[in-house]
């Protein structure tokens, strides 16, 4: 009788263990998998012929247009990149994002934004500020006080951060930042990483000097992980089907998100 209850008490016992693990499982994966994404965009030029380079990183400003057009018709709330946590809380929110500095964010972006009444973030490189194609300080200061764009940091020299020591790496993002704060009189706070290269030294150099750090395509979509938040690109051949279902999958929960990817890769 008291063997038989022993043993009744060691199997509740394990009953009772085992409920615990799959609560705190479940405590852990439900919110896990059903946080949501945030669409974060990557773009390039924005030019009606490509000038020199890669001919699929020259967006049309037709292209750019028709964009902004479906983002304002289907209530999108466009945000900056240092709002990265903000967007958590926004209404169908998306991150635009423009990588090197191009002059075009000045002469064909930046009325599109005034027009649509929409923020986007340029990653400008520090060293190209002043160079031929690229944006000069006085229109750096005019867009960054507009309210419109906000100016960020894509390095001094547009390195491959993977490849450079701890000290390079100091020494890049200080002047990077020391240039860009000249220029916009603002502290800079984010980083998109040149090509979408880093590695663990520059995710820790990184975090002593900004407080987000974009990358490209890292599928890591956390609210917790501000140094490898993922972005998808929009390129010349992009169509504006193949724009709305990148939002739209982006802007799914995890599980949602994954299952849509390998429909996607299924099926088309
Ligand atoms: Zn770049």
């Amino acid at each position: 009788m008291n063997r038989f209850r022993k043993r009744k008490r060691r199997k509740r016992r394990r009953v009772i263990i085992i409920l615990i693990v799959v609560a705190l499982l479940a405590a852990f994966l439900v919110p896990y998998c059903l946080e949501p994404g945030i669409p974060v965009l990557m773009y390039h030029c924005i030019a009606e012929e490509p000038r020199t380079g890669d001919e699929n990183l020259y967006c049309r400003p037709a292209q750019l247009e028709e964009q902004f057009d479906y983002l304002k018709q289907n209530g999108y709330t466009t945000l900056f990149a240092e709002e990265y946590e903000k967007a958590y809380s926004a209404r169908k929110p998306v991150i635009l994002t423009f990588d090197d500095g191009y002059e075009d964010c000045y002469t064909e972006l930046y009325p599109l934004l005034k027009k649509y009444d929409f923020k986007a973030t340029v990653f400008m490189v520090g060293d190209y500020i002043d160079k031929e194609g690229y944006l000069s300080s006085e229109q750096i200061r005019e867009m960054a006080k507009s309210g419109y764009v906000s100016v960020q940091s894509h390095t001094a020299h547009h390195v491959d951060l993977a490849s450079m020591s701890g000290e390079e790496l100091d020494g890049e993002f200080r002047e990077s930042c020391a240039n860009l704060a000249k220029a916009t009189g603002k502290n800079v706070t984010a980083i998109s990483y040149p090509g979408g290269y880093f590695n663990d030294e520059v995710l820790r150099q990184t975090k002593r000097y900004f407080t987000y750090g974009y990358a490209i395509d890292t599928n890591k979509y956390s609210k917790s992980n501000h140094y490898e938040i993922s972005r998808g690109g929009v390129f010349r051949n992009t169509t504006l089907e193949a724009y709305k279902r990148a939002i739209e999958t982006y802007s799914q929960s995890r599980i949602v998100r994954d299952w849509l990817k390998i429909y996607y890769k299924i099926f088309d």
